[in-house]
């Protein structure tokens, strides 16, 4: 990782959705902030790991990073070129150096189409597969390096194990020497014996490549053995901001603390030192986030301030950030 060599900026991205009423005179009743003022950088040869619950807007994030969703307002940067106002054209030589790689390795490739098509349909599609043998070679030379056989590029994706088929999905995010790869949730409908090959795989693969991850996941397990840094998501906000060591050893947020109070630790040592806050409630909606502090509804150590008074993002000494008063306010 080179810490002064950013991937990807991103500046207080908004992405917010009209709720619409009315058959014949829509008129807008509300807005869903599903992104509301999210700022990180990703270094190259970086993973960040994007964690939160269900809803809290991290996978909207990714879809919005890779210009799949309309930005209501912010910036995003990629190798140094803005590229909030593109459109699809503008997109297209992008897209070969940002890919997305799936959560439901059954739903995101066609069930028609033979492996090798999968795989090598974005080289069709960026007009870069000129030439049958040349083509042939590349599927083959991906599908090996995501360790699947070269002579299964002829099967159809019901042949294959959830595992295998996550190893596909990869194989054509790779396609077009993608430097950045977005991946949501991309192992977690696989059985826990299968995550920790994929993640592997990740790992080997982006030491091999250089490539640089955002990795979304809704709890802290998974992200931890991959991740070089964590920005935790409440409710449309990044809360806390930190690397992988600052974070498992010593969360600041309360938020963050339930969140890995809910993953078993195989030290006991540690699991008897991070004490426990259970999180309970639900994610209140993004269509009416609570004033004050977002998180003030299910925080165990609330204070009257919290009702009133949205905590900013502070840097503190140590190079992590954290949203809350009880740090810095
Ligand atoms: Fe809890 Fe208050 Fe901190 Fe929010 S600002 S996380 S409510 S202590």
């Amino acid at each position: 990782m080179t810490a002064s060599d950013p991937v990807l900026r991103v500046r207080d991205l908004k992405v917010h959705f009209p709720i619409t009423s009315g058959i014949l005179a829509r008129r807008q009743v509300g807005t869903v902030k599903a992104v509301d003022g999210v700022s990180f950088t990703v270094n190259r040869g970086e993973t960040l790991g994007l964690v939160g619950e269900s809803g809290c807007g991290k996978s909207t994030t990714g879809l919005a990073v890779l210009r799949m969703l309309d930005i209501t307002s912010g910036t995003v940067e990629f190798e140094g070129e803005d590229i909030t106002g593109y459109d699809r054209g503008r997109m297209r030589p992008i897209r070969r150096r940002m890919q997305m790689v799936y959560q439901d390795p059954y739903g995101s490739l066609n069930p028609r189409m033979k492996v090798a098509d999968i795989v090598g349909e974005p080289l069709v599609v960026h007009g870069l597969a000129t030439d049958r043998d040349k083509y042939r070679a590349r599927v083959a030379d991906l599908l090996r390096m995501v360790g699947l056989l070269p002579d299964m590029a002829e099967r159809y994706p019901h042949e294959f194990s959830g595992g295998q088929r996550q190893r596909i999905g990869i194989a054509r995010a790779l396609a077009l020497d993608a430097t950045l790869l977005i991946c949501d949730e991309p192992v977690s409908a696989l059985d826990v014996s299968i995550q920790a090959q994929v993640v592997n795989l990740f790992m080997e693969l982006q030491e091999r490549l250089g490539l640089t991850y955002i990795f979304i996941a809704h709890d802290l397990s998974v992200v931890r053995h991959i991740s070089d840094r964590i920005a935790v998501m409440y409710l449309g906000r990044i809360v806390e901001i930190a690397t992988r060591d600052q974070l498992y050893k010593d969360p600041l947020h309360p938020y963050t603390k339930a969140l890995l109070a809910a993953v078993p630790i195989a030290d006991p040592e540690l699991e008897a030192a991070r004490g426990q806050q259970i999180i309970s409630g639900e994610i209140p909606s993004a269509l009416r986030p609570p004033p004050g502090c977002r998180f003030h509804t299910r925080c165990p150590v609330a204070m009257a301030v919290c009702k009133s008074i949205d905590p900013p993002m502070r840097d503190m000494p140590d190079g992590r950030a954290v949203a809350c008063h009880l740090h810095g306010g």
